[in-house]
């Protein structure tokens, strides 16, 4: 035993060999240890991870044994550096040699080795306007607080308005049964802040919101937010260069606070969707969206309709169905199911103490995580224009995964007749999100007391739903896994920018960003979750925040080096990046013309997804190109000086 308390022996068995393999390089110093046997085969989410043969992992653990333990024994003395070469060698061993050069600065960065993305504003001009800045945030979610550590990095002031009593944003306010993560916890967690202890693999909603919890108190953040704080309006004085925010405050008080910046961290998925259905309003029993749950309304023996069966009703529907009496399931279409056996595991005590104990084990899983889990899957998502099959699939590639995926359904269908025909999507695989799934959806539907309709209802009447074959089924409760009005950005609280133009009138009903950040006539504003930055299969939100949120910092140090106050995206580089978002999204599995999903907004335009490879957004938002912006001195006095 060693003084941690785990049998080191015990630990190296359940390693993640390719992880450990990389962690010994570190404790070594040793490339020579990637041997051309060793090397692994990168596996994506719907295919099976190649295994070493045996005797290879027993060497890789009995080597990895006798250096943790000399290591341990030796109290634990900083391991070698590897250097930046030695690094990129190990990335190549990992996934390639004929890997896309753009990925390894990318890739260096995401192992996070160090903090890369912490921005350096230590120059005498930048720490002089940093300390005459002050930056009100929107939101203290997941990119709010990302944000404000950010900003403090920087040493730039800032105040966070938020409208719950509470930080989390989505985490906070979902609290339906099953509700949790569905990207790996080792990926969804901030770069720099990884946490070896997360007890799942996919933890529940209430161990996220108390991992940024601690975040916030670690970071001392709490005292920045005013919390019950709903924003009505934010508007850009332009003779003083300022945001003015007019909010409720939690005695429903009018209160105004101004900023040199506005980073509006909303999210996209809060305002709650519900269908347009007649009757809807005469429902008699408690009728609740997913979001907004009703935990003091016992599901006992109560007969219970769900509409829809996305991400939110897939999570809670197997959750509700042992107490319910009856659980009917309205389906318009069923969601494509990700294999993922180990979705409701534990991290085990020995997995945790790796990640914990062994240096560089975590930075090298969360890695191969991504690496299998993010632009795995990318190619077969992507359009082949010559492609001749049916409207199913986009690709021969898109049709192999569609073949992968079907089998898994089929497998946990079996014979079923209840299911017969109804969860075999007809949309390709990346229309819309696919689910992890460990066969909890499917065995739920196939109880007893369920049954999944896939009638449209026509009506919903107080005590039932009728549907558009004439058919009443009784209800107790209603409850709406219906989603979220995701496509109408920023809608929560008015925005004018220059010249008093509101920013849902310059949409039109289109929201648009630059790198979904800026947007022309709004100098200063920042939005974090934007349009087109939501991922289909591709990656993981945090990361996409960790980009967005650098550059708009980036942008504010391109100002202030440029002595500027203000800092604006130029109207024709909008236009055409959105072009080019536009045709590539034209190509894509979500875009697809016979897919429909909350990813495309009323007009048909697909507001919410990036298109390309994730290493593309990275390259774009590492930093801001003064081309791309125009930038104002400052009219008033110079408060940096
Ligand atoms: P969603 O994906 O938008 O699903 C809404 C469901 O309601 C769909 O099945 C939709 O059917 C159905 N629907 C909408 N209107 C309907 C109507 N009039 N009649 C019948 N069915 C109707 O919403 P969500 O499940 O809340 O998930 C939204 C997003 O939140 C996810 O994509 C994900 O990004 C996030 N989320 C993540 C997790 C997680 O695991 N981390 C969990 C929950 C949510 P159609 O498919 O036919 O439109």
């Amino acid at each position: 035993m060693t003084s941690l308390d785990m049998d080191v022996d015990a630990a190296l068995a359940e390693a993640h060999i390719p992880s450990l393999l990389m962690a010994l390089v570190h404790l070594t110093g040793d490339l020579s240890l990637l041997t051309p046997e060793r090397r692994p085969e990168v596996a994506t989410t719907i295919s099976e991870e190649k295994v070493l043969p045996a005797e290879e992992q027993a060497e890789i653990r009995r080597l990895a044994h006798e250096k943790l333990t000399a290591w341990i024994d030796g109290g634990r003395p900083p391991v070698p550096d590897i250097g930046m070469d030695g690094l990129e060698r190990m990335i190549r061993y990992l996934i390639g040699d004929d890997v896309d050069g753009s990925y390894i600065p990318f890739l260096e960065e995401e192992i996070g080795v160090r903090d890369f993305r912490k921005p350096d504003w230590s120059s005498p001009t930048l720490r002089a306007a940093a300390g005459a800045m002050h930056v009100v945030i929107i939101g203290a979610g997941m990119s709010g607080l990302l944000a404000a550590i950010r900003l403090q990095q920087a040493g730039i002031a800032f105040t966070i308005l938020e409208k719950n009593p509470e930080i989390g944003g989505t985490w906070y306010e979902n609290t339906y049964p099953g509700c949790r993560v569905d990207s790996d916890n080792q990926l969804y967690s901030y770069s720099f802040e990884p946490n070896p202890l997360w007890p799942q693999h996919f933890s529940t909603r209430d161990k996220l919101l108390a991992y940024f919890q601690r975040i916030v108190e670690k970071y001392d953040l709490r005292r920045h937010i005013r919390f019950d704080a709903m924003v009505e309006e934010a508007r850009y004085d332009e003779a003083a260069q300022r945001w003015t925010v007019r909010y409720c405050d939690d005695r429903g008080s009018l209160q105004v606070i101004s900023g040199d910046a506005l980073f509006s961290a909303v999210g996209q998925l809060n305002t709650p969707r519900y269908p347009d259905i007649p009757g809807l309003e005469c429902f008699a029993g408690p009728a609740f969206h997913s979001a907004r749950w009703r935990h003091d309304v016992d599901l006992k023996g109560k007969k219970v309709a769900v509409i829809g069966t996305g991400a939110s009703a897939f999570q809670f529907v197997p959750e509700i169905q042992p107490q319910a009496g009856r659980v009917d399931v309205y389906q318009r279409n069923p969601p494509w199911l990700m294999p993922t056996p180990h979705y409701h595991e534990d991290v085990s005590p020995a997995q945790q103490w790796l990640l914990a104990q062994m240096p560089f084990y975590a930075n090298w899983y969360r890695f191969w995580l991504y690496w299998r889990t993010v632009d795995g899957m990318y190619a077969g998502v992507k359009a082949d224009p010559d492609y001749e099959g049916g409207p199913e699939a986009i690709g021969a590639l898109n049709a192999q995964m569609r073949a992968v995926l079907e089998q898994w359904i089929r497998q946990h269908a079996g014979d079923d007749p209840k299911l017969e025909g109804k969860v075999i999507p007809d949309y390709p695989v990346g229309g819309k999100r696919g689910l992890r799934d460990n066969g909890a959806w499917i065995r739920a539907l196939r109880q007893d007391n369920v049954n999944v309709i896939t009638d449209r209802i026509r009506e919903i009447r107080p005590n039932g739903l009728v549907t558009e074959g004439g058919h009443f089924r009784p209800a107790d409760v209603l409850i709406y896994g219906t989603g979220f009005r995701a496509s109408e950005f920023l809608s929560s609280y008015r925005i004018y920018g220059r010249g008093g133009i509101e920013l849902q009138q310059k949409w039109q009903g289109n929201a648009r960003a630059y790198l979904g950040t800026v947007v022309p006539d709004f100098p200063n504003m920042f939005i974090f979750y934007g349009p087109n930055t939501n991922l289909v299969v591709n990656g993981s939100i945090i990361l996409f925040a960790e980009c967005s949120v650098g550059y708009a910092i980036d942008c504010l140090k391109l100002a202030a080096l440029e002595k500027a106050a203000v800092i604006e995206v130029r109207q024709d580089v909008y236009d055409d990046y959105n072009r080019r978002v536009d045709e590539a999204n034209a190509m894509m599995a979500w875009g697809a013309p016979q897919v429909s999903s909350w990813y495309k907004n009323d007009q048909g335009r697909v507001s919410q997804n990036w298109p390309f490879p994730t290493v593309d957004f990275w390259e774009a938002t590492r930093a801001a190109k003064p081309e791309d912006f125009f930038c104002e001195p400052r009219v008033t006095p110079d408060r940096a000086a």
